[in-house]
């Protein structure tokens, strides 16, 4: 005990004779110079941690694919670039998350070892009413998330069976600021699933604008 007090007063004595002195009281000493306290590195990320500018955890990087390139490899078969040598399947989920299921799902994939994708419902039907537990252990059992939508609406999204350029990518932009209000600024995700799970026609572009690779599913392959 008495160590311990004894350290806590040369502490205290220190932090007084640096940087407490009064003005004048170093008689016939120029006036320091303010020294900078040596910053402290920051803590190498964990491996549950989002990756920033993903959609997953660093422990994914090991197996997350990019969509881009999977796209690529469902368009233009063997002749894309980095066209994998080996089969490779992707474990995707549509229409999450659940308090209830979503966690049934989590514990199945950690038990056989396997990566996922999900494609949440940000909105009210999904991720606005569910306990944000959830997604995060999604992320950090190195899993991926993508964009579902946020309405899930067909008559807000494709009235008249047509897909409303306005609606889907005002709905995707609200959908991003829902995931990232969950996993922070940091979060990106290159792919997305237009609810219905197919492309809905004419209309559809204005994602396929916005990333010219394709707006494509799929981010996470097996290990
Ligand atoms: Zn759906």
């Amino acid at each position: 005990m008495r160590r311990g007090i004894a350290a806590a007063v040369v502490v205290l004595s220190g932090v007084a004779v640096t940087g407490c002195a009064p003005a004048g009281a170093m008689s016939g000493a120029s006036s320091p110079s303010p020294v900078a306290a040596p910053v402290a590195p920051p803590p190498p990320p964990a491996p549950t941690d989002l990756h920033p500018g993903t959609n997953h955890a660093y422990l994914a990087d090991a197996y997350a694919y990019p969509a881009a390139d999977v796209h690529a490899w469902l368009v233009d078969g063997a002749k894309a670039a980095n066209y994998p040598q080996r089969r490779i399947a992707f474990l995707t989920f549509d229409d999450g998350p659940s308090n209830s299921t979503t966690p049934k799902d989590l514990d199945i994939l950690r038990a056989e070892g396997v990566p996922a994708t999900f494609f949440y419902i940000t909105g009210p039907m999904g991720l606005a009413k569910v306990d944000p537990a959830v997604p995060h252990r999604a992320l950090a059992e190195g899993h991926a998330v993508c964009v579902h939508s946020r309405s899930h609406n067909y008559h807000e999204l494709y009235p008249g069976r047509r897909a409303d350029a306005e609606h889907v990518v005002a709905d995707h932009e609200r959908a991003m600021g829902d995931l990232r209000g969950v996993f922070g600024a940091d979060f990106a995700a290159g792919c997305y699933r237009y609810p219905g799970a197919t492309c809905p026609g004419e209309g559809w572009p204005p994602l396929m604008r916005r990333w010219p690779s394709g707006a494509s599913t799929g981010s996470t392959g097996t290990r």
